[in-house]
């Protein structure tokens, strides 16, 4: 299904028009055109934007919680009634597939629902008290939220920040990345068209040095929620530091696949491939690091370098397609230094390590599924996130020598297991550092439990019911039931 690009213009508290900022090219890098050019935000957009938000947000913060869900509701429909234009346009500006992108825009769907429900249904809490009042321990917002995503799954990303921080009584400024503007737009015009009234959302496409930086800076800005790089991430935290504000950090990973002798090995060998080359690779929660039990490694790599081979590389429209082109030509440059250095250090590329030869691929900026042995964890290819379609893999001897090389790395998002012996798989979920571990499965989501990493992968989680309260700030209350005078104060 084919659909148009919109007008240029951004969503600046509830108004369309066109931004005072330096143009944002949105490129359709599996094919390498540009899709459209976008006016970005500058200063003064982001200024209306929060002049907008101060007016509006008290209002809104002060309706009650199912006054709030009633509009989310909607913009859940609101997203469910245009999922095929939402994953279009995802898919245009980010090239992923448009499987990927329907189920982005399905998940995005159900985390508004979700976020609805939890508003609805939290409850304060009347605590014990140590006297003779009554004591309460009430959340309220936190006022004008900042919410940063990364282009690789905007409006997943999108709406695990705008959805709780809106239902939690919040206004939010959203700034997309530059490599994808346009879908944030589209959850513009449905949460107008669901009634969110005017002023609450802003959708500030620009650059994050400039716009994101300007809105992290702000004194008005109670909060910034943000999810991207490591290394963005820690000058966030500094800027939020000055400021004394909260901040939450989803950042990237390197995370380790572990795969014992006693696992179905169909079932690893097709979580290993989805957990890897899903996305191309360009994930936070990859599992980039495949560890192989030495008495199967010969075998087990074999079979999973011809699995790998097997995977259909082509265009992101193509329902066949597995492997789909990068977000980016830099971002493919990026990923072939990875290679590169990987040869450097002295390791052997397994299979991939090329770009695709087909003739109908050339114009795109699409990668093969890439995997390399014959490095040790030491090795920056094992250390550092690459963030595409790019697997290493090591032999490990026992237990403990895994636990001891996957906790061996700064980050600490997810783990994947695969063993059939539960109690094992137990231990290590307990000993490795990780904020999430699938334990034979891999990269599957529920918005009910909790998301976020450890170490340089970030601070805070996101989703399930306490994802709420991650937009809000507690207040405790003293009513005193007594009516006498307090007895230190004597006088005369
Ligand atoms: P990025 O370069 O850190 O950018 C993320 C966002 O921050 C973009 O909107 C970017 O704007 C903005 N930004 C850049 N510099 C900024 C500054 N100084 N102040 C404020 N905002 C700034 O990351 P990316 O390349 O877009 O995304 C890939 C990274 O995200 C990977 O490391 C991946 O692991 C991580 N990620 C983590 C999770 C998670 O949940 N843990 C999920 C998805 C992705 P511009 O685009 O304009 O530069």
């Amino acid at each position: 299904m084919e659909y148009t690009f919109r007008d240029d213009l951004i969503f600046v508290g509830g108004h369309w028009q066109k931004g005072r900022g330096a143009p944002i090219a949105s490129l359709f890098a599996a094919e390498g055109c540009v899709n459209t050019t976008l006016s970005g935000a500058a200063a003064e957009d982001m200024e209306l934007a929060i002049a907008r938000a101060r007016d509006a947000q008290p209002g809104w913060g002060s309706l009650k919680p199912h006054e709030r869900a009633t509009v989310l509701y909607r913009i859940s429909e609101g997203i469910a009634a245009n999922i095929d234009r939402i994953a279009w346009v995802q898919s245009r500006d980010t090239s992923k597939t448009l499987t990927e992108t329907r189920a982005l825009a399905t998940s995005a769907a159900g985390t508004f629902r979700y976020f609805a429900a939890v508003a609805e249904t939290s409850d304060d809490l009347l605590t014990v008290p140590r006297g003779d009042y009554t004591t309460a321990s009430i959340h309220e917002p936190l006022g004008l939220v900042a919410a940063i995503t990364p282009w690789n799954s905007p409006i997943a990303s999108d709406a695990q920040k705008v959805a709780p921080a809106l239902a939690a009584g919040n206004a939010v400024l959203l700034k997309p990345a530059s490599w994808s503007p346009l879908v944030s737009l589209e959850l513009a015009r449905i949460a107008e068209e669901a009634g969110l009234p005017q002023g609450l959302l802003s959708v500030l496409p620009g650059s994050g040095r400039e716009v994101g930086n300007a809105l992290v800076e702000h004194r008005d800005i109670a909060k910034v929620s943000f999810t991207g790089g490591t290394a963005t991430g820690r000058r966030l935290a500094h800027a939020a530091a000055e400021k004394l504000m909260p901040v939450s950090l989803e950042l990237g990973g390197k995370s380790p696949t572990i795969v014992f002798e006693d696992c179905d090995v169909d079932l690893a060998i097709a979580g290993i491939l989805f957990g890897i080359f899903s996305s191309s690779g360009q994930s936070c929660i990859a599992g980039s690091r495949l560890f192989v039990q030495r008495s199967m490694y010969d075998a087990f790599v074999a079979r999973l370098v011809d699995a790998t081979r097997a995977l259909v590389v082509g265009h992101p429209f193509d329902a066949e397609t597995q492997v789909s082109s990068l977000v980016h030509p830099e971002h493919r440059e990026a990923v072939e230094r990875y290679v590169a250095l990987a040869r450097d250090e002295g390791g052997t590329i397994l299979c991939g390590g090329t770009r695709p030869e087909a003739a109908a691929l050339q114009s795109g900026a699409y990668y093969m599924p890439t995997i390399i042995a014959g490095l040790d964890n030491t090795a920056r290819t094992c250390r550092e996130e690459i963030f595409g379609p790019v697997l290493v893999v090591m032999p490990f001897e026992d237990e403990a020598d895994v636990i001891a090389q996957g906790n061996d790395n700064d980050y600490g998002l997810a783990c994947g297991i695969w063993s059939t012996d539960h109690r094992r798989c137990r231990r290590i979920a307990a000993a490795i550092r990780a904020g999430t571990v699938w334990i034979n499965t891999y990269k599957q989501f529920s918005i009910s439990t909790p998301f976020g990493g450890d170490g340089e992968s970030g601070i805070g989680r996101e989703k399930g019911r306490a994802g709420l309260r991650a937009y809000q700030r507690q207040k405790s209350i003293y009513v005193d039931m007594s009516g006498q005078p307090h007895p230190w104060a004597r006088w005369p």
